[in-house]
């Protein structure tokens, strides 16, 4: 595989570079498909960690760590949104049960 493409994960065979749709990034490896590329490189770090190449690798740690801010963005504002929620209903009940 060449490095010729920055976007282009490495583990990607290079048969589908569509960004989009069910078959848009196939893993070298076992050959499932990928609608994204991000998603491609966390798999190959999950399911093939022996088969990656330094780069493969790489790109996995950095993808794992994007990924782990987002999870943690999302938790606090779910935690958010619950404590709105709960409030809101306390403040109803409050107010209207009385
Ligand atoms: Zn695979």
């Amino acid at each position: 595989m060449d490095d010729t493409s920055a976007t282009e994960p490495a583990l990607a065979d290079g048969s589908e570079t569509g960004g989009s749709g069910p078959n848009g990034y196939r893993c070298r490896v076992c050959g499932r498909s990928f609608p994204a590329a991000h998603l491609l490189v966390l798999h190959g770090g999950v399911r093939h960690p022996s088969e990656l190449t330094e780069r493969e690798s790489a790109e996995f740690r950095a993808e794992y760590e994007r990924e782990e801010r987002q999870i943690r963005s999302f938790r606090i504002r779910a935690l958010g949104t619950l404590v709105v929620l709960y409030f809101g209903f306390l403040f109803m009940y409050a107010i209207y049960a009385s």
